[in-house]
């Protein structure tokens, strides 16, 4: 199976970069929007200011009977008076004289209406704010809202996520960690919803013992664990063990993902950081769980390009980390599936000092898995589900999770009420290989040659020490791009590789090709991941592994990613280099020319098993080692001799 994680990282500095961008041109915009509006808006307030008279002035029109009408604002002193009518109505405003007390004699005798009002700003004075305020509340209204639509963007997927902030010293406050945190009685995984991972389970019933009883521990003066990281492959529960201790415990879960921390201004992760552990101290005792811890506890580099966000939020949560109560019971948990790219510092002791592998899943974890998601859809009576098992080998608990659920979609497509052993065995291809594709139509000859392909996989596989016999050979088509394949069933799981295993490995994988070369004589595309996968192996082995007679035990490279299935990184000389690669070549050779040797030696089964495929398109294990098996009585005829 393929794994689906994605390089988060370099993801993430991608898009800091167009947030950046898309800051500064909305700065931009915002200010120039607001300066046109209090431009446009001003002067029009200003014209609706009457116009000023001198107090002299106002006293002269008085006496000239010109003014009609009198309002005095108190407070101010402010005059406002009218004078002319119907259309010659004008208003003027002037300010009133200290102490005059002539004016309401002067006013009685020209028979002026007047009249006095307390005032009332509060209109004007509104408006006054609002359109003083309406540049700030743009640029952070809207600066809320874009910082939202790029997180919409950026896939996030926490609907509770606190949107509060704006950018920067927005509404809600700088920083405020984005955890989710679910109460103690809400989280409703258990250890009993994890299956196959026993060790994990093991190593992490201490922590779910101390948070229960925290002061157990700390009376004897016992350090219990702060941190713990949960290092495996992308899907086999890390996530799931987590909020398990959690529901075991009963306590607290804030859980937030690295990339979360990742922030565009310096400082707001480093905040968030803060916030969450404030938050946590509040609650505890409690978990923070730290989804895909890589994408802030990378490495801190000396680059030129270094981040400096990443690494302020670094430095916050190693020293919250530190500084946090122990005794209250707050366990910081965290999850990779990249450990290697992890800071130092951070899993040394007092930090993440337990590391707890999650791998995946050997034979009886996945039938419990199996049985496990197999409880929540209805079966039919006597699943075998260790067959199934025995056809997975590399699947994680998430692959199996999703078989039952592909089985249960098939069994409805079908009409069924029950799921049934055919419904899982298809769905284990669909998983592994993908859909059936039926718009693929292939030649007569193109089939042909991928029967013989994939029979040549399956005799080079049984013939050699049957450890991982053939369960199942296909040649339809599938969503994947795979034209066919050849399933190994493992009998029993083992832990040690040993070098012939290695070279019978990349025999296998060569089957397909030699196959092709034996019967049609020429090659085609169709073997182009096989000798990827053949290659891949040669060079971990000698490589990494020892098991070059020329190299020996020398570490030669290093694996870039363990758990993601990255290549290997050579750490020797330009020389050496060379020599590696001539001594990846001879092994993979080597396996060809086996395949070869092997397929010529049993031609006459090949012909027989592929046209059997042929017409049949896919057949069981148990088929082909019944043809295989069987004594021809003239078999030996076609041994060795190729055929004319
Ligand atoms: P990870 O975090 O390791 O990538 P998750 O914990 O998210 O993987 O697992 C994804 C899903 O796969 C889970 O929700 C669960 O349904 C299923 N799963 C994975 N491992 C197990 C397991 N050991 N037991 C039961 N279910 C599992
Ligand atoms: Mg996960
Ligand atoms: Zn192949």
């Amino acid at each position: 199976p393929t794994d689906t994680t994605k390089e988060r990282h370099p993801k993430m500095e991608m898009n800091d970069k167009r947030k950046r961008q898309s800051l500064i041109l909305y700065l931009i915009i915002a200010i120039a929007v607001a300066v046109t509006l209090r431009t446009l808006l001003y002067p029009s307030i200003a014209t609706m200011q009457v116009q000023k008279k001198s107090y002299s002035e106002f006293l002269e029109m008085v006496d000239d009977d010109q003014v009609r009408q009198v309002q005095l604002t108190t407070g101010d002193n402010t005059i406002r008076f009218t004078t002319g009518e119907g259309d010659g109505e004008q208003v003027f405003e002037t300010t009133q004289f200290p102490n005059d007390d002539k004016l309401v004699e002067r006013l009685e005798k020209h028979d002026v209406d007047f009249s006095a009002q307390i005032p009332d700003t509060s209109a004007s004075m509104w408006l006054y704010v609002l359109i003083n305020l309406a540049p700030l509340i743009i640029i952070f209204g809207g600066g809320w809202l874009l910082n939202r639509r790029l997180k919409r963007q950026m896939g996030d997927d926490n609907p509770s996520m606190n949107l509060g902030g704006g950018f920067g010293l927005g509404q809600g406050g700088l920083g405020r960690s984005n955890a989710k945190e679910v109460k103690g009685e809400e989280v409703d995984t258990t250890f009993k919803d994890v299956a196959g991972q026993d060790e994990a389970k093991e190593s992490l019933q201490e922590i779910v013992s101390f948070l229960k009883n925290p002061d157990k521990y700390t009376e004897i003066g016992a350090r219990c664990p702060r941190g713990a990281l949960l290092v495996g492959p992308p899907g086999t529960g890390k996530t799931l063990l987590a909020k398990a201790v959690a529901g075991e415990a009963g306590v607290t879960f804030f859980q937030i993902s690295g990339s979360e921390f990742v922030e565009m201004f310096v400082g707001r992760g480093a905040a968030k950081v803060r916030d969450l552990f404030k938050e946590a101290n509040k609650k505890a005792p409690c978990i923070i769980f730290i989804d895909e811890i890589d994408a802030v506890g990378k490495k801190r580099d000396m680059s030129l390009n270094s981040n400096d966000e990443r690494e302020q939020t670094l430095n916050q949560l190693l020293s919250e980390m530190d500084g946090f109560d122990n005794h209250k019971g707050i366990v910081v948990l965290a999850a990779t599936n990249r450990p290697e790219s992890l800071d130092q510092a951070l899993l040394r002791p007092g930090r993440f000092d337990r590391r707890i592998p999650v791998e995946l899943p050997d034979l009886t974890g996945r039938e419990a898995i199996l049985k496990l998601h197999a409880g929540d859809v209805r079966m039919e009576p006597g699943i075998n589900f260790g067959s199934v098992a025995r056809q997975t080998p590399g699947a994680s608990g998430a692959d199996l999770a999703n078989m039952i659920n592909e089985a249960a979609l098939r069994a409805v497509r079908m009409g069924r009420k029950r799921v049934s052993q055919t419904d899982i065995e298809e769905s284990v291809d669909v998983v592994i290989a993908g859909e059936k594709k039926k718009s693929t139509v292939l030649s007569e000859h193109e089939k042909d040659v991928v029967a013989y392909h994939e029979t040549g996989h399956a005799i080079v596989a049984a013939v050699q020490d049957g450890k991982a016999p053939v369960s199942k050979i296909t040649i339809v088509p599938r969503t994947s791009g795979a034209l066919g394949f050849t399933m190994q069933a493992e009998e029993d799981e083992h832990y040690l590789t040993t070098r012939e295993e290695y070279k019978q490995r990349i025999a296998v994988l060569c089957g397909g090709r030699a196959a092709e070369e034996l019967i049609f004589g020429h090659m085609t595309s169709g073997a182009a991941n096989d000798i990827e996968k053949a290659t891949k192996i040669a060079r971990a082995m000698v490589t990494q592994l020892g098991m070059s007679e020329k190299f020996g035990m020398m570490a030669l490279g290093k694996q870039r990613s363990r758990y993601l299935g990255g290549g290997t990184e050579l750490t020797c000389s330009e020389g050496t280099a060379r020599d590696v690669d001539e001594e990846v070549k001879r092994l993979v050779e080597e396996g060809h020319q086996t395949a070869l040797k092997t397929l010529n030696e049993n031609r006459f089964k090949l012909h027989e098993i592929a046209h059997y495929l042929q017409k049949k398109e896919t057949i069981t294990g148990e088929e082909f080692m019944n043809i295989l098996n069987r004594d021809d009585g003239f078999a030996p005829k076609y041994n060795s001799a190729p055929e004319g």
